[in-house]
């Protein structure tokens, strides 16, 4: 596929497509509605009869979630839970208990309670900084799996530790957004959330969606293209938010054991995984794990969960390395310089 083509798929699929129906075409435009949340911006793009109706929805979802979830935000559910310990909220025990379950599934790559860690490092604030060692084995006394419980609907912090939800939130929020249009007889819909992806259904026309991965080196470029329907496609790379100083780059996805940036040799993950809460999560600490710790992971889902992960991992040297369910499904680019491989596992 050449570089003018893949620049015609965009994200994802046209928000046109066109039916033949009965000797005559039939034009079925899907409605688009961005919607800034989360520090992101969204676009939700719905098909069918009930299209206006159904974003509308999805939008009060959003900024309902946003307002629980937002841990900056003082009025936020979780701010509440930071300042005072504990909480008690359904759907946020829920949420917290994912996290806390892939933190375990992942030997705790996938630490929910990194925030005072990041805040040290103020990736999105005004003035991003390096902290000392010194201070980070300082903050590291604070994050750790074992001081964060879900009881029921009552979640507590132990031991000064603080909840940020930033690795999940997002997917958590595609989910439900998906119930949402899909409450209101949306069939078919692409929820984008700032380039991760949720498709409900497939297009308007049947066809599967095709969704552009984008190159971590440049990301107004594509490593290539996944075709998918019903599923969600989350990516976790080095480009998404960060510094630079003194020539060295410092990106937003931390290494609970070591309070920095990960170096696992990987500089992008993807996920296609049905769920986006877990999508989401989970391309984060496959980040943080590297290629072999990844696919360990792959196995033990498949195993314990009976949850089936694609992924398709990009190393520091070059290599697109994709797993074997993707065989048929992505499509490298012909013009990048990375080395593709499916891997046989
Ligand atoms: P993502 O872009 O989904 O990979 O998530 C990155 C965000 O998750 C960061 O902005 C932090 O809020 C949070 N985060 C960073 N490192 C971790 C980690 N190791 N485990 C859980 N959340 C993290
Ligand atoms: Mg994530």
């Amino acid at each position: 596929m050449t570089k003018r083509m893949l620049t015609a798929v965009l994200t994802v699929a046209l928000a046109l497509s066109l039916t033949a129906c009965g000797g005559r075409t039939q034009q079925e435009a899907g409605e688009t509605r961005t919607v800034y949340t989360m520090d992101t911006v969204m676009n939700l793009t719905a098909y069918g009869e009930n299209a206006s109706a159904a974003l509308d929805a999805a939008e009060e979802t959003l900024r309902t979630l946003d307002a629980k979830l937002d841990r900056h935000d003082k009025a936020s559910a979780v701010s509440a839970l930071n300042r005072d310990g504990t909480v008690e909220d359904a759907e946020l025990a829920q949420l917290t208990d994912i996290a806390r379950t892939i933190g375990e599934l992942s030997g705790g790559a996938f630490d929910p309670t990194v925030a005072p860690v990041m805040d040290a490092w103020d990736f999105t604030g005004d003035a991003p900084r390096v902290p000392s060692d010194e201070e980070l084995s300082a903050l590291l006394a604070h994050v750790g799996l074992e001081k964060l419980s879900v009881d029921g609907n009552t979640i507590a912090l132990s031991d000064g530790a603080q909840l940020d939800l930033g690795g999940i939130a997002k997917g958590y929020a595609g989910d439900a957004v998906r119930t949402v249009l899909a409450e209101l007889n949306v069939t078919s819909a692409v929820i984008d959330l700032g380039g991760d992806v949720g498709l409900l259904g497939a297009k308007p026309d049947g066809s599967d969606w095709r969704v552009a991965v984008k190159d971590p080196a440049d990301p107004s470029e594509f490593l290539g293209v996944l075709t998918a329907a019903d599923t969600f496609v989350v990516t976790s790379g080095i480009y998404e938010r960060g510094f630079e100083e003194n020539g060295v780059r410092y990106h937003h996805i931390i290494d609970p054991k070591t309070g920095k940036p990960a170096e696992s040799g990987l500089v992008s993950v993807t996920v296609v995984c049905g769920d986006g809460a877990w999508a989401d999560a989970l391309s984060t600490a496959c980040f943080v794990l590297g290629e072999a710790g990844s696919l360990a992971l792959r196995d033990t889902l498949a195993a314990e969960k009976n949850l089936r992960i694609e992924l398709i991992l990009v190393t520091d040297d070059g290599h697109v390395r994709y797993t074997a369910g993707l065989a048929e499904r992505f499509e490298p680019s012909e013009e990048g310089t990375y080395v593709y491989e499916a891997i046989i596992a």
